[in-house]
């Protein structure tokens, strides 16, 4: 069948074809054959519609995604679907096109991919559920409570006062707007039993009254950026936005959208991770025209499944999501952007192995509309791109209202004396800084207190007993973690080993830096930002905001650090122990740090404060270390991209990983070693394909389980399509020894 223009919408010949062709959950790379259900009219049976459907002798939830003349299967073994679960259908014609290409170009099934796109809720077999919203009512205890008697708290007996106006309850989000904050006001009442949850309908979507604030005059550039995008409304174009942090990306972005509105059209916008963006949402809220649904996997499941259902019912505007936002339907799509496209978190790592990024631009490129890469660091596969001129490139190259891009230089710190892992010049500029009343930004990408720790007298070292990996110490838990699959144990008094007392903690992670600098410079206030200290919630952007309002002299942290907040008052970033990266076994490794470097450096400076980022380095010559510091990023991806082509990396060639893992490394290196054989005897044109391996896995062990891969590599992507065709059905026929598992990464960010 062709692809129908109007989404949801099936051809009337269509309705014609006896066969109903049916995506189920399962191992099932097809779609299945059925025939229609008696009695109900052809022409509601359209494509998008769930369906329950007879599986063997179970019920399952399908999706109808189109329609056949004949089977391949003999009629009388054929069986009619149950019934329709919805009344209208949930994806278009583009959205299942979009799901039927990703399962074949990322070797899934049918059915996983369908189900990723679909929320929890529409997974179980069902009417549609209709969307509602979490709120309180009095309990019977509650009406019957004496309002005096909560006289001495005043804000449980406000509440208590409006809920007894609202005999059906009243929906948190609307209490919230009238007392503020809840938490422990409800937590009190409910304690006393005096109210209870209830489930509400959703708010009806009426047409709502919006006021959006004026921004700010375009900049030239911004102007120029905006008008050739809209140059391309209603055809498939890719950009990069390449712009420096603070050069006015977003603003870009808010004016397409607010231009693709006005046309009457979607936005999607997906961004690596929106926790750690807060500021975004409300900065998009109060200027464009709403509703804006969010969709991200933290959402609780209710909340998800009534922002996905505006999403696909055309009523939100703006889509707002991390990755798999991207296979959402969304029936009027006119614009994609995809805000830090070299984000690796665009890249699922786990079930069904997909780029977000990626999937944005096919996306775009079915529905034939523009979309927009943003970043101030693109990845090297969207540079190339954009060389090659398949992507347009716009810069960005100042930064809105005229603060000054930081300046890098190098800390040779060989043979220094350190302290807290500082060299003395950099402890020196740190002093000047935060004594001028200025901010000062360290990066350590390490989390914990020490990553290593061992006995003095025997050598023992603290290692994982599941991993090939050494256990960091926290001093805030008193326990020694795996960072790889999260085993602890009580820190040990004494050296399993010998016994010996000499136990030392070498090397440094952000608990450790922030004890050192808390001692050399006893006078700063000093924040902490990784994954353990911003454990609950709200503690981001309570650290935020403490640096935004100047309370905070030293701001440390982890990779957290690099993403999207801009600190206006810091005027000194110091880059600690990042130089490694570029000696790593990982090819990527490089482009991440520098990714980093550049990113980390984004968060300093404005007009009249420029900043000063200091990376401290034990390989000041290296040569792409030094292309960053001389030419910027660009100089560095022209560099590392030259070496990309002379070892025939990726974007110059296109990389497949079979991966395996087992109880014992003979398993998983058997399985790759078969598949390999039979990867060989697909004879010559495939020869094209480089099969490389099977080799244990960089981590060999992890989790308990011995880890082995086979790396596929071709110069031309779609060659390795057509080999992963033909070799993967063989791949997935193989015996597969008890405890084996196994995946294929298209694609994969990490080797
Ligand atoms: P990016 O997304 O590239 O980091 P933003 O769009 O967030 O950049 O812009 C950085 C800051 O500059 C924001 O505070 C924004 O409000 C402001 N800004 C953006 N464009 C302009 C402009 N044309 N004139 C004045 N201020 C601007
Ligand atoms: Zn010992
Ligand atoms: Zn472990």
């Amino acid at each position: 069948p062709t692809l129908d223009q109007r989404q949801g919408n099936s051809t009337d010949s269509e309705y014609s074809s006896p066969i109903l062709r049916v995506a189920v959950a399962g191992p099932f790379f097809e779609a299945l054959d059925y025939l229609p259900p008696p009695g109900i009219h052809r022409a509601a049976l359209r494509s998008g519609l769930r369906l329950l459907v007879p599986l063997g002798r179970r019920r399952q939830v399908g999706v109808l995604i189109g329609f056949a003349e004949a089977s391949a299967h003999p009629p009388e073994r054929l069986k009619a679907i149950e019934c329709l679960l919805d009344p209208a259908p949930l994806f278009g014609e583009l959205d299942l096109a979009l799901l039927s290409w990703a399962a074949a170009y990322y070797q899934q099934t049918l059915g996983e991919v369908l189900f990723a796109a679909l929320p929890g809720p529409l997974r179980k077999p069902g009417p549609l559920p209709e969307p509602t919203r979490p709120g309180v009512r009095l309990t019977e205890a509650g009406w019957m409570l004496d309002p005096k008697a909560l006289h001495r708290a005043p804000r449980q007996h406000a509440l208590l006062e409006i809920l007894r106006h609202a005999p059906q309850g009243l929906a948190l989000s609307d209490l919230k707007s009238q007392i503020g904050e809840l938490g422990s006001i409800l937590r009190a009442l409910r304690a006393k039993g005096l109210i209870a949850e209830v489930e509400l309908p959703a708010a009806p979507e009426g047409p709502q009254v919006f006021h959006p604030a004026p921004g700010p005059c375009l900049t030239p550039e911004q102007a120029a950026a905006v008008q050739e995008v809209q140059a391309s409304w209603g055809r498939f174009q890719a950009f990069l936005l390449e712009g420096v942090t603070g050069s006015g990306k977003t603003e870009v972005y808010i004016r397409l959208a607010e231009a693709a509105i006005a046309r009457g059209q979607q936005v999607l916008l997906i961004v690596p991770e929106i926790a750690l963006t807060p500021q975004l949402y409300s900065r998009l809220q109060t200027r464009l025209p709403g509703p804006i649904a969010v969709l991200h996997s933290a959402l609780p499941e209710r909340e998800r499944f009534n922002n996905w259902l505006n999403a696909a019912r055309g009523s939100a505007r703006l889509i707002l999501g991390t990755r798999s936002a991207v296979l959402a339907p969304i029936p009027r799509l006119g614009l994609i952007l995809v805000d830090e496209e070299h984000d690796d978190s665009f890249k699922q790592q786990e079930g069904l192995r997909y780029s977000g990024r990626d999937l944005a631009v096919r996306r775009a490129q079915l529905l034939g509309c523009p979309v927009v890469l943003g970043s101030a660091t693109p990845s090297l596969e969207t540079l190339r791109n954009a060389e090659l001129r398949r992507y347009a490139w716009l810069r960005l190259t100042e930064r809105a209202g005229g603060a000054r891009p930081p300046e890098l230089a190098l800390l040779d710190i060989r043979n220094q004396p350190l302290a807290a892992g500082l060299a003395p010049r950099l402890r020196a500029e740190i002093a000047t800084e935060i004594n001028a009343g200025n901010q000062v930004l360290l990066f350590l990408n390490r989390r914990g207190y020490a990553p290593v720790l061992t006995c003095h007298s025997c050598g023992w070292v603290g290692e994982c007993p599941h991993c090939d990996a050494r256990l960091t110490l926290h001093l805030a838990d008193h326990r020694l973690w795996c960072h790889h699959c999260g085993w602890s144990c009580p820190f040990p008094e004494r050296c399993p080993a010998c016994g010996g007392l000499d136990l030392r903690m070498l090397g440094r992670g952000t608990e450790r830096l922030e004890d050192e600098l808390s001692r050399l410079f006893p006078e700063a206030q000093i924040a902490r930002l990784d994954r353990d200290s911003t454990r609950r919630r709200g503690a981001l952007e309570r650290v935020l905001d403490a640096a935004r309002r100047g309370e905070v002299q030293i701001l440390l942290g982890t990779q957290m650090l690099a993403k999207g907040h801009h600190l206006p008052r810091v005027t000194l970033v110091g880059i600690l122990e990042l130089d490694q990266a570029f000696y790593a076994p990982d090819f990527r490794a490089a482009e991440r740090a520098a990714q980093l470097i550049v990113q980390v450096a984004g968060r300093a400076g404005r007009a009249e404060r420029p900043g000063r980022v200091v990376l401290q380095t034990r390989h000041p010559e290296h040569p792409l270390l030094q292309s960053l510091l001389r030419e910027g990023y660009l100089g560095f991806a022209r560099a590392a991209l030259a070496e990309r082509a002379e070892a025939a990396l990726p974007p110059f060639s296109h990389l497949a990983l079979l991966r395996a893992e087992g109880p014992e490394l003979e398993q998983a290196m058997g399985f790759l070693q078969q598949a390999r054989a039979l990867g060989e005897r697909l004879g010559a044109e495939p020869a094209s394909v480089l099969l490389l391996g099977p080799v244990p896995a960089p981590m060999e062990r992890r989790a308990g389980r011995h880890r082995a891969q086979l790396l596929l590599q071709c110069a031309r992507r779609p060659l390795l399509q057509r080999f992963l065709r033909d070799w993967m059905p063989q791949v997935r026929a193989l015996p597969c020894r008890q405890g084996l598992r196994w995946s294929i990464d298209v694609d994969p960010r990490d080797l």
